[in-house]
């Protein structure tokens, strides 16, 4: 049994069995068997299922985002939001299975076509910060596309995927097509690498358990998608409207109490605004309300355990502290939103992905300087441009090299356009319209037309 904890206030909110190793193969063979007639529904029934299942989850998004403030010490309205989405994600991709075309090819002595085959059996791994977006992200896609998926919450956040389970089954999913397994990455996680029967695994979480599962999957070649840790750089030049620059910088930041792989953690302010800069942002940080994430109110919550509060405390240790915001006393795993200030890019805190609420602010001199140190990471997942200057916007945008950049603003993520980073943060994309494919192999057939 795994003991699930409130972040907000240290208490047990439920206990979870953990999936032991012979448990996970039986789910396995179970998901291999029910591949075989999944794969075989007819699309528009496919559809039909998935819309269901949206349409249940829509009907329990309350529930669901009450259950993921308990659980992982979500604000309200971010829970909701995540919810939300799930049911977005299940609606968009239940439109894929009769739109899941190939290619006619024009070859002499027949015909030749393309089809879109499903892989069989998919293992999705989910970290703590995000359980439900992440989630969908990976099975709704596949499921669309024909597979069956086994999915491993992360140890600490395994609440809304189990209810997530329940909810595909009494949307009318067969038993097997869609399973949730609580337990151990290093269990359950570690098995979708080494399990045969797997062909596929859709990892989100660290570089460093990114890495080491796609060695795993390839002894055998396995398909894998990774979604890994991000050092996103925040651009802001002297010609930007700083007022709003500043004002939703802790927004970017701070959002999810900073544990978000696209957190713009690192701030670039063009030399002669840095001032003027920092200004701004003192009240915006200050002004950051950080409270009972049940309350309508929060903005930001506590973090998900103790041990990643005293994690990221540890990155203070010598560093500049700026300013910082509020948080409250008593039990809970609270930290308050905090600005440092880099000494050099050599500085611990403004190279490592520190996923709390801590964001460095460091100066630049010009356009090639800020691309230079915005591209000084590993990392490569996200970032944004504040500027007024549309050449400057769209030189940026091409040379930052990170996923899913914004100007003026700091969206990320849209369920219908493409997510997933460069470099170190990642391997292939989720959401959007290509994601299905990462779901299935494309077969050739050539049909002779010879007598
Ligand atoms: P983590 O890598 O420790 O764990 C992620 C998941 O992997 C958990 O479910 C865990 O149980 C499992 N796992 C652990 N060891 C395993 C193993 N040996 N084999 C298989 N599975 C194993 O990451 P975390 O601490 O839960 O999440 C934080 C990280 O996730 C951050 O680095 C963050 O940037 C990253 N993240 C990335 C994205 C993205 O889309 N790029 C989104 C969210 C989070």
């Amino acid at each position: 049994m795994t003991q699930v904890l409130d972040p907000a206030s240290g208490t047990v909110v439920a206990e979870v069995p953990a999936t032991g190793p012979g448990e996970v193969d039986a789910a396995i063979a179970r998901a291999a068997a029910a591949f075989e007639t999944w794969r075989q529904v007819a699309p528009g029934d496919r559809g039909r299922l998935l819309r269901r299942f949206a349409a249940l989850v829509d009907t329990h998004r309350e529930e669901l985002a009450q259950l993921e403030v308990r659980n992982a010490g979500h604000t309200i309205g971010n829970a909701r939001w995540e919810a939300g989405n799930v049911r977005d994600v299940l609606d968009y991709y239940a439109g894929a299975p009769e739109r899941l075309t190939g290619q006619q090819i024009p070859v002499p002595g027949g015909w030749d076509v393309t089809f879109h085959e499903p892989l069989g059996v998919v293992g999705v791994i989910v970290p703590w910060n995000f359980p439900m977006p992440i989630a969908g992200w990976g099975f709704a896609p596949a499921l669309a596309a024909g597979n069956t998926v086994l999915l491993k919450p992360a140890e600490l956040t395994p609440l809304t995927a189990l209810r997530l389970a329940e909810l595909g089954l009494a949307a009318g999913l067969p038993e097997g097509v869609f399973t949730v397994l609580p337990g151990r990455g290093d269990v359950v996680g570690e098995r979708f690498v080494t399990h045969p029967a797997v062909r596929k695994v859709c990892f989100t979480g660290s570089t460093e358990v990114g890495t080491r599962i796609m060695a795993g999957c390839a002894a055998q070649v396995k398909r894998v998608t990774l979604e890994l840790g991000g050092k996103s750089a925040n651009l802001v030049f002297a010609d930007a409207d700083l007022e709003k620059a500043a004002a939703t910088a802790p927004y970017a930041v701070f959002d999810n109490a900073g544990q978000d792989c696209c957190a713009r953690s690192r701030i670039l302010v063009q030399r002669p605004v840095y001032d003027r800069f920092l200004e701004l942002l003192e009240p915006a940080v200050r002004a950051f309300r950080v409270e009972d994430p049940a309350a309508e109110t929060a903005e930001m919550g506590p973090l998900i355990s103790a041990a990643h509060r005293d994690r990221v405390a540890g990155y203070l240790d010598g560093a500049t502290v700026a300013f910082t915001g509020a948080r409250p006393d008593g039990p809970g795993f609270w930290h308050a939103p905090t600005v440092l200030l880099a000494d050099s890019p050599a500085d611990r805190h403004w190279r490592e992905e520190i996923f709390g609420p801590v964001v460095s602010v460091l100066p630049f001199d010009d356009e090639a300087d800020a691309v230079r140190l915005a591209n000084d990471t590993e990392y490569g997942l996200s970032g944004s441009i504040w500027t007024r200057d549309v050449g400057r916007a769209l030189r940026l945008a091409r040379a930052v090299e990170a996923g899913n950049l914004s100007v003026n603003s700091h969206s990320s993520v849209r369920y219908w356009t493409p997510f997933g980073g460069m470099k170190r943060s990642g391997l292939g994309r989720e959401l959007g319209p290509d994601a299905l494919h990462a779901f299935t192999d494309v077969k050739n057939v050539f049909i002779s037309t010879e007598e």
